[in-house]
């Protein structure tokens, strides 16, 4: 009989090393540098107050934790688009105050649970105007006036008849409101049209606080930032316009699960679309297209290991990315991880056909998501 070996057959030369648990992407999101690009928002309008824009989860980043940052950074003002947002957004601020509006409109039932969780509808057309008249007129509310968009809010005609027939008395209203269709081109003639038309409005409704200015608005400047603004995305470090430049407070960590050598003529990934020219070194990384780096970040988009470039080669795949080695000075190992996102944001949105809005709110839920701050 030939001995049992009790030993594991070993490959002379590989080191292995022994983990609890197997690296998982992670979606670090740094608190701090919310609140500090909501003081900067705020030192830029010195004469307005700085609202927040958390709708559709803060921009894909936790209404849950995102809310609560920014009320302790000083922000007393909250939009959401749905209801349901607005009550996340109550519960996140807890014993906190803080008045939240729904950009989505009035809808008669939903009136409880704006009760309930202390919501402002906006107001977006004279129908709901009169529903609220009709079922809950000590209901506090907010009115959108359209100035150009044609997207929500009281068209011309709807405008005139409010302002002619003071159909606003005896309601309570907490806010007027218009959006911008352009504010990220500074010089589109709609700004200052959304502005003339915007300022009459205001004119004749004295008293109300008034609000304009989305993120790139603000940086119109003082014109354009009457009482509240109302930023978005330079909150989370987006770049509203070009040039503007917001630190951003998220960035992916995708773990290395591979290194490989290949040969020149190897391909990579779906499609073989990516074909080695020379021997160059690659790393499979654990995340894809199923946690927010959609597909056409593929092909020349920007990840970063330990600071330094390193290229997505060929398609993203659902789960699995890969990325070039090639200019990588140092070791590299299964477990590091490759950071996706941070100051590379508007780039990648750009280089995948997009803008920074869409990469954000498309983050994928299956990270394990650490805030910082
Ligand atoms: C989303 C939104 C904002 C915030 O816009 P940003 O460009 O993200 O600053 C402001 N107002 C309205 C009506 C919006 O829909």
């Amino acid at each position: 009989m030939v001995p049992v070996r009790s030993s594991p057959i070993l490959i002379p030369g590989l080191k292995t090393a022994l983990t609890d648990t197997a690296p998982a992407p992670r979606l670090v999101v740094d608190l701090d540098i919310i609140r500090a690009n909501y003081r900067r928002l705020q030192a830029l309008a010195p004469g307005s107050e700085t609202a927040a824009v958390v709708k559709a989860n803060a921009y894909g980043l936790g209404a849950e934790q995102v809310v609560p940052a920014l009320a302790e950074a000083g922000c007393r003002q909250f939009f959401v688009a749905h209801t349901s947002e607005g009550r996340e957004a109550r519960e996140a601020l807890a014993e906190r105050s803080g008045e939240i509006f729904v950009f989505n409109g009035f809808w008669p039932a939903e009136i409880d649970t704006l009760r309930t969780a202390g919501l402002i509808p906006v107001i977006n057309d004279l129908g709901q105007l009169q529903q609220l008249r009709e079922h809950a007129p000590d209901l506090p509310c907010a009115i959108h006036f359209d100035t150009g968009m044609n997207r929500l809010g009281l068209d011309a005609r709807e405008t005139r008849a409010v302002l002619d027939g003071n159909l606003l008395d005896g309601l309570d209203v907490r806010q007027i409101m218009s959006h911008l269709a352009c504010a990220d081109e500074a010089g589109h003639a709609l700004n200052q049209q959304q502005l003339d038309r915007f300022t009459a409005i205001r004119n004749a409704l004295p008293g109300l606080p008034a609000s304009l200015a989305n993120s790139a608005g603000v940086l119109l400047g003082t014109d354009y930032q009457f009482d509240v603004t109302r930023p978005g995305l330079a909150l989370y470090g987006g770049a509203p316009a070009p040039g503007a430049d917001f630190d951003v407070c998220v960035r992916i960590e995708a773990p290395v699960l591979q290194v490989r050598t290949l040969q020149p003529g190897d391909n990579v990934g779906y499609g073989a679309s990516w074909t080695a020219g020379r021997s160059i070194r690659t790393a499979t990384i654990a995340a894809g297209y199923a946690d927010g780096i959609l597909r056409a970040c593929g092909e020349g988009g920007m990840a970063r290991l330990n600071g330094q470039p390193v290229p997505i080669l060929g398609r993203v795949s659902m789960d699995l990315i890969s990325v070039d080695l090639s200019d990588y000075q140092g070791e590299v190992h299964p477990g590091d991880y490759v950071h996706v996102l941070g100051a590379d944001l508007d780039a990648l949105a750009d280089h995948a056909g997009t803008i920074s809005y869409e990469l954000l709110v498309r983050l994928g839920l299956r990270f394990n998501r650490v805030y910082t701050g």
